[in-house]
């Protein structure tokens, strides 16, 4: 198995969840053990050198490479939701979308200064659900060691958004 597999099995939804979006499905990954075997490897070989504290995974397609990370790393993970979602006191962060804004949430207490973070997601896009989830990370002390995703929207230039961040995308869409 290799990028290209990767690259490969991610399928383009035309017009989901509404028009003029190509949505990437990564579900054909998922589906293939050794697909998703391959891509968490990588996730896994960016920290070789230095081991995140926590892996803080972004809803909802985040949580499910960012637990398999988690569990290989032998790390604790840490979701970050949409606001609502989380039962305990959390802090939140609000960011623009094309029209509107949206919030995300992050339990209070879920990190603590000094502590290292590895931040997932599937997908970088335009960038703003992941700063926002830096910010939360942030406003807890703990510092970001790397963000990683399996896909990147290049065209979209949300890598402007996480300037100064360690980033790995395994897969770039230009
Ligand atoms: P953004 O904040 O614009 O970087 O958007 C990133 C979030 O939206 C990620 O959680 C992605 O799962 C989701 N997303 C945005 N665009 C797409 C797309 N074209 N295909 C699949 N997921 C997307």
């Amino acid at each position: 198995m290799s990028l290209m597999d990767l690259e490969s099995a991610i399928r383009d939804i035309k017009d989901f969840p509404k028009e003029g979006i190509i949505f990437k499905d990564i579900t054909p990954v998922l589906h293939s053990a050794p697909l998703f075997a391959e891509a968490i490897g990588h996730f896994a070989d960016a920290y070789s050198e230095k081991r995140p504290d926590y892996i803080v995974a972004i809803e909802s397609r985040g949580f499910i490479f960012g637990s398999a990370l988690a569990y290989k790393l032998g790390c604790g993970i840490v979701p970050v939701r949409k606001k609502g979602k989380l039962p305990y006191k959390t802090i939140e962060e609000r960011y623009d979308l094309e029209y509107g804004s949206a919030a995300i949430e992050i339990h209070a207490d879920a990190l603590k200064k000094g502590d290292k973070v590895a931040l997932i997601d599937d997908l970088l896009a335009t960038g703003g659900t992941s700063a926002a989830s830096i910010k939360l990370v942030e406003k807890l002390g703990a510092s970001i060691i790397g963000i990683n995703f399996l896909v990147e929207l290049c065209f979209l230039n949300g890598r402007d958004k996480i300037k100064g961040y360690p980033v790995q995308s395994l897969i770039k869409v230009k």
